[in-house]
């Protein structure tokens, strides 16, 4: 597949990137079972055998299991260590740790930053994380605090570079100038179904201050591929149907799935942005993978774009 640089950084990402969100099959741990297990193994192992070299993953992910899976991985295929970008993200906390009152929240504190990276380091079973976020936004963020915990980390060689994941740009300005290690990803959710960051300033960012922004669930968490839009909220099936007709109705021409077609739409973007698939399925994911050859001309980006606004530009 092809490659793109993250950021100004050395690391060099496969076009597509791959999340082990849904490694698990299930976001509670005492659901996994064996045969969960031995699926999130096989599809990240496909995913890598297709050419995807940036594996993302977060200590939230059924709260660990998707890291233990990808760790997994690592270790029993030979060579996958050294050839793939390992990403994984800190910073929120479930109800009830560490005692049975403490609410769902989100934590950058310095001691938790360091706590997480190294439970995530066991977990994942390797010495250096290449990548490490933070999850979404503490309302009780502390620039100099994050800075500190990050140089910790980056001195003792547990993390390699460092991105954030949901932040609006002032946030990511904030924490920027109080770091001197360059944040290097925002990982957003950004697709047919989800336009935000075109508009809101956050793709701007990226393009100024070169990080390269991660496009989580690039499909629309499934419908975008499933066209099972009658499980969308009744206010956004109207646009959903319009971006599926004109997707189906491109990708006949083109001659590849509807699911290519909406990935490779997001890799038009200047940014260089990385698209992070989901599927757990090796045959949609080895599929996805042709989205990284396929360009589109900027009529039909827009086209795609016109239907996905649900109304015409100004
Ligand atoms: P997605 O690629 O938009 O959606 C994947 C889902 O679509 C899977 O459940 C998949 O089911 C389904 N699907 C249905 N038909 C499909 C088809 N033809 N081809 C492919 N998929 C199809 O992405 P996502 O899983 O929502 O998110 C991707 C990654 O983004 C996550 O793994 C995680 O790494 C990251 N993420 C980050 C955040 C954040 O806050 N930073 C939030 C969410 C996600 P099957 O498995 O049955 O194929």
């Amino acid at each position: 597949m092809q490659t793109v640089k993250l950021g100004n950084s050395s690391l060099e990402s496969s076009r597509i990137a791959y999340g082990c969100w849904r490694s698990a099959g299930t976001s509670d741990p005492s659901e996994v079972t064996p045969e969960n297990r031995e699926a999130g193994l096989r599809a990240i192992i496909a995913a890598y055998e297709a050419g995807y070299t940036l594996f993302d993953n977060a200590e939230i992910y059924c709260r660990g299991v998707c890291e233990e899976i990808l760790g997994r991985a690592l270790r029993e295929v030979a060579g996958m260590r050294e050839r793939v970008i390992v990403a994984t993200k800190c910073g929120i906390r479930v109800p009830g740790d560490p005692t049975p009152e403490a609410p769902k929240r989100y934590d950058f504190s310095g001691e938790y930053i360091v706590r997480a990276c190294e439970g995530s380091l066991r977990r994942l079973g390797i010495e250096t994380i290449d990548l490490y976020m933070l999850h979404r936004p503490d309302y009780l963020a502390d620039p100099h605090e994050i800075a500190g915990a990050f140089l910790q980390l980056h001195d003792a060689g547990k993390v390699r570079f460092f991105g954030v994941s949901n932040f609006r740009p002032s946030l990511v300005s904030a924490l920027q100038a109080a770091c001197p290690l360059p944040l290097i990803v925002n990982q957003v959710e950004i697709s047919l179904a989800k336009l935000d960051c075109f508009t809101d300033g956050t793709l701007d960012q990226c393009l100024e201050r070169h990080i390269t922004p991660l496009a989580w669930s690039p499909l629309g968490g499934g419908f975008l591929a499933s066209g099972a839009i009658l499980r969308l909220p009744a206010e956004k099936q109207r646009h959903a149907r319009a971006v599926i007709t004109t997707l189906d109705e491109m990708a006949e021409k083109r001659g590849v799935s509807r699911a290519v077609l909406a990935v490779a739409w997001l890799l038009k973007h200047p940014g260089r942005m990385v698209p992070i698939i989901g599927s757990n399925q090796p045959e949609r994911i080895r599929d996805l993978a042709r989205a990284a050859d396929l360009e589109l001309s900027r009529e039909e980006w827009y086209q795609l774009l016109n239907a996905a606004r649900g109304e015409p530009l100004p």
